[in-house]
């Protein structure tokens, strides 16, 4: 099934204009405009629900409508990230330039939400699911909140969407961030053998858990050799002729597929603790790796493509670890998305919709 251009674009036109930049818009409004859009195509049920959030944001929420007994569930985050610098126009305001439609979010992923309402225009949904979710970008609270609450029940398949290009993502690395911090009195570095050195402790730390990051070079997957160690920040207020009073480093690793991130926690925790007993590591995030249970089932709804890897994080890996078996499919690319003049193509669009479509249709499963 086709489905036309100008009902995905006029979609994407409305969304693009919601401020869902994730910390700083709203995306409660944004899931409540969308829960009216959707009782318009009659679901079987319909629930919007505010999810509170940690680390002083405002709360977001997510919109479940359902059809008979959900086979499948298409999900689409509905935050981007903030919109930064370098856009040549207004980034809430959907432009069109040759082939781009431009916006924040069209690539990753309103326009993917858009597809899907334009596709639910022209077929009758059918023992299918619709999950439109906040809080993707940073932090991810949403989807456990919904899975939680047990809203998806029992529902065996699901399509998460985020720009694949239109092919068929079916694992991806998992994100283990954590920070520490130390502090001291500080004073005249003629004096430093003799005052706490909170930045000299980052440094041992850091050097053992670099240690620990080249142990895994070379294990693993070819395409997923090691956990890609990263000593990301070191931050004091030093100099060479000032001990620091205070330090701070964060750190991150991306464990493979079949990983996880509480190995290498508990891993990172103990090297501090050999060092520092009393200190604890702060949990920035700690987010699993994905590999989709069978996605070869859902090979056929998404063209018939073979799966492959992807170079991010997505939340096919809470769904997956929550029992469903979920792949990553949507239209445009990420290096399009998370930049200036962010814009999907509309023939990404009309391709990606057609798959919507067949899913919402109850096609193939
Ligand atoms: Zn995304």
């Amino acid at each position: 099934m086709v489905i036309a251009e100008p009902r995905i674009i006029s979609w994407l036109e409305l969304l693009i204009g919601f401020d869902t930049r994730n910390g700083s818009g709203d995306e409660v409004a944004c899931a409540k405009w969308l829960a009216e859009a959707l009782q318009k195509f009659a679901p079987d049920s319909l629930k919007l629900q505010s999810v509170t959030r940690s680390r002083g944001k405002s709360d977001s929420a997510y919109v479940l409508a359902v059809w008979g007994m959900p086979k499948i569930l298409l999900n689409v985050h509905i935050d981007t990230v903030p919109s930064g610098e370098g856009w040549t126009g207004d980034p809430l305001r959907l432009r069109h330039e040759n082939d781009r439609y431009i916006g924040l979010g069209t690539s990753d992923i309103k326009g993917a939400a858009a597809c899907i309402l334009a596709a639910l225009e022209q077929v009758t949904p059918k023992d299918v699911a619709i999950l439109f979710s906040g809080d993707e970008e940073h932090g991810s609270e949403v989807m456990p909140a919904a899975i939680a609450e047990n809203d998806l029940g029992d529902i065996p398949h699901a399509i998460v969407c985020e720009p694949t290009s239109c092919t068929m993502g079916a694992r991806h690395r998992g994100m283990l961030a954590m920070s520490v911090k130390f502090a001291g009195p500080g004073g005249h570095s003629s004096l430093s053998d003799i005052t706490e050195a909170p930045l000299q402790k980052i440094a041992r730390f850091a050097a053992k858990l670099s240690d620990y990051g080249d142990k895994f070079k070379s294990i693993g997957a070819p395409e997923y050799k090691g956990i890609c160690l990263n000593i990301g920040e070191i931050k004091s207020d030093g100099a060479y002729n000032v001990i620091p009073t205070q330090a701070i480093f964060k750190f991150s690793m991306r464990p493979p597929p079949g990983d996880g991130t509480a190995r290498h926690q508990e891993a990172a925790q103990a090297i501090l603790r050999g060092l520092y007993p009393e200190v604890v590591l702060d949990v920035i995030a700690a987010l699993n790796p994905f590999q989709s249970r069978a996605p070869e089932i859902l090979s056929s709804i998404c063209l018939g493509l073979d799966p492959i890897d992807l170079p991010y994080w997505t939340e096919a890996a809470m769904l997956s670890e929550a029992g469903v078996n979920a792949v990553v499919f949507g239209p445009g690319h990420v290096d399009q998305a998370h930049r200036p003049n962010e814009y999907v193509e509309g023939a990404q669009l009309v391709k990606a919709a057609g798959v919507y479509a067949a899913a919402l249709s109850g096609a193939f499963l």
